[in-house]
């Protein structure tokens, strides 16, 4: 699967960069962006390989082309010549499994299985959710490649179906042109609605065919886990709650109430499944459970009751650069609403899935938002990637999530 056909018979593309893109290759930075291009043999085509040489024309490194983005190679490997071929892909294949082969025990059949640039596949996500695995493409580098990387999966990894999910920039290209959609699913039938995995024997359903990210929040295991710890006896507001992940762990853990707050209904009802779902666990079936469906902003700064633990988990505030100042502003400003709403001894749980704001800037905002309250509180941890989402450079830590305790 090293070049699409139609670049069998293209000498091999080879590029040479300036020279402080050389030494961010060569620390091992997935990205090289097209201004960093200072010479290339030829026009190159999305998604073949492009080997990129030093000054002295010596390899550094080698990754997958695109021709239309900023982001001009995503890097494959960096270091030691390399050829990148089918056995390449296999054992890199097998990398990615072999990390995850001990992370989860059969209580846990949710969980990502590759990480993008994290784990050597720039722009690509594999989740598994019990049988069902779904692959996420977040760059047209992959579309030419899709038929292989599909029959690779297929060979090593088990399963009842692939779901197929594109973000929405490269849905266009992947119809037009290879006649790709959202949504697509192979080796198998189609599912019939959500799917139902487990995470540390909590049953949940996953959209994958039309759902946020993959179907469902992977990423916040260990923070669920952390939640249900704390939630005994306590009243829970779970704002931003999609489909009610933090909120059947709460209830697991002993709350006594728990409201989900969420602008979609869709988002709700699936929460209001994923209750219905884990009966069989008595401090569930014992846990009132409540939906609001209204703006979570909104919603808190004029509500007047009181809770006694409040998850305030929101989507990305910022999706660029430009809007990062604003986003950390709005989080001090969501998280100064969520401590009034507290009550004595209230934990906040404040978290941020922003990689524009940085892990200190969105841990600062939170604890100014504390500071300006004029109510003691302290800080009772931090948490930030799970193991099978790794970060292995800077923009890649999105993640982060902050537990403060307030006294009075
Ligand atoms: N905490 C969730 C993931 C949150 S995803 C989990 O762990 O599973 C973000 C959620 O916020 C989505 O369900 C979306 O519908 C909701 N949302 C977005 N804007 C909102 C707003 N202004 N008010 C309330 N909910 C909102």
């Amino acid at each position: 699967m090293n070049k699409p056909a139609a670049t069998q018979t293209a000498a091999r593309l080879r590029l040479r960069l300036t020279a402080t893109a050389e030494t961010i290759v060569r620390g091992g930075h997935p990205w090289l962006f097209a201004d960093s291009v200072r010479e290339q043999n030829r026009a190159g085509q999305t998604g073949e390989l492009a080997v990129i040489y030093d000054r002295n024309d010596k390899f550094l490194a080698v990754g997958l082309f695109d021709a239309e983005s900023p982001i001009r190679v995503r890097i494959l490997h960096a270091g030691k010549p390399q050829t990148i071929d089918a056995a390449w892909w296999k054992a890199h294949l097998e990398k990615s499994l072999e990390r995850r082969a001990k992370l989860f025990d059969a209580t846990t059949t949710g969980y990502r299985l590759i990480h993008g640039e994290s784990d050597g596949w720039p722009a690509l996500v594999l989740d598994k959710y019990d049988s069902t695995f779904v692959l996420k493409i977040y760059s047209a580098v992959w579309l030419p490649r899709l038929d292989e990387i599909l029959a690779l999966f297929r060979e090593k990894i088990s399963c009842e179906r692939i779901v197929l999910r594109l973000s929405r920039n490269i849905q266009p290209l992947a119809e037009k042109q290879f006649r790709r959609r959202d949504g697509q699913v192979f080796f198998g039938s189609s599912p019939e609605g959500a799917v139902v995995f487990s995470e540390n024997a909590i049953r949940f359903e996953a959209d994958v065919l039309r759902g946020q990210k993959t179907g469902f929040f992977l990423d916040q295991r260990e923070n669920r886990a952390e939640v249900e710890k704390l939630a005994c006896g306590r009243n829970v507001l779970n704002a931003f709650s999609f489909s009610g992940g933090f909120s059947v762990y709460a209830a697991r853990g002993g709350a006594r109430s728990v409201t989900d707050l969420d602008i979609s209904a869709h988002a709700l009802e699936s929460a209001k499944r994923n209750f219905a779902l884990n009966q069989n666990f008595p401090t569930v079936a014992a846990c009132e459970h409540k939906t609001v469906q209204a703006d979570a902003f909104e919603w808190i700064e004029k509500a007047s009751a009181k809770f006694d633990l409040i998850v305030l988990d929101p989507p990305s505030l910022a999706k660029r650069a430009t809007e990062r100042e604003g986003a950390i502003r709005a989080y001090e400003k969501l998280n100064s609403y969520g401590i009034a709403r507290l009550s004595r001894d209230g934990i906040l749980v404040a978290g941020s899935c922003s990689a524009h704001v940085s892990v200190a800037e969105f841990f600062d905002s939170v604890r100014r938002a504390a500071m300006k309250s004029g109510r003691k509180f302290t800080e009772l941890k931090t948490i930030q990637h799970p193991p099978d989402h790794p970060a292995g450079f800077k923009e890649a830590e999105y993640l982060k999530v902050i537990y403060l305790k307030f006294a009075a």
